[in-house]
């Protein structure tokens, strides 16, 4: 697996992915142990560890990209609002060492906690066909 890193075994297509976006920089699915319906990942194709080792202009690339599949997912699915979260390292809650960002709906008044819920699969398959971009 390229640089050991399962985002790029996703980025490179070894891996399947509920989709919802792609372009030459970067891949959009959905998280497959969601913190809530439609959570999803904005990858860059390209392997970095976090924010610090990723370069301004990918990371001004990349946000750009959020905006547009938040915006999309805000209307399809739809959703009241939605939190993006971007963790890096350990100690904060990072466990793939692959920069992305979430895209987590909201809908009002919700009780949601940022723990992720194991995603039911044919769910999952039904809400990125319904979401591809
Ligand atoms: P982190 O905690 O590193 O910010 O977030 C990693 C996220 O990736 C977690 O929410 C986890 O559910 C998700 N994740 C881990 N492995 C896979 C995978 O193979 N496919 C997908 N779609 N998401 C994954
Ligand atoms: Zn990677």
């Amino acid at each position: 697996m390229k640089n050991n890193c399962i985002f790029c075994a996703i980025a490179e297509g070894e891996i399947p992915s509920f989709k919802i976006y792609e372009d030459e920089l970067v891949l959009a699915y959905l998280d497959i142990n969601p913190f809530s319906a439609g959570h999803a990942l904005v990858i860059p194709k390209a392997h970095s560890e976090g924010l610090l080792d990723t370069s301004d202009e990918t990371l001004a690339a990349i946000i750009a990209r959020v905006k547009k599949v938040a915006a999309h997912i805000k209307t399809a699915l739809p959703c009241d609002g939605f939190n993006i979260m971007q963790n890096n390292g350990e100690a904060a809650g990072q466990t793939v060492r692959h920069v992305h960002f979430h895209i987590i709906p909201r809908m009002a008044g919700d009780p949601l906690s940022f723990e992720n819920r194991k995603g039911d699969m044919d769910a999952l398959k039904a809400l990125a066909a319904r979401l591809a971009m």
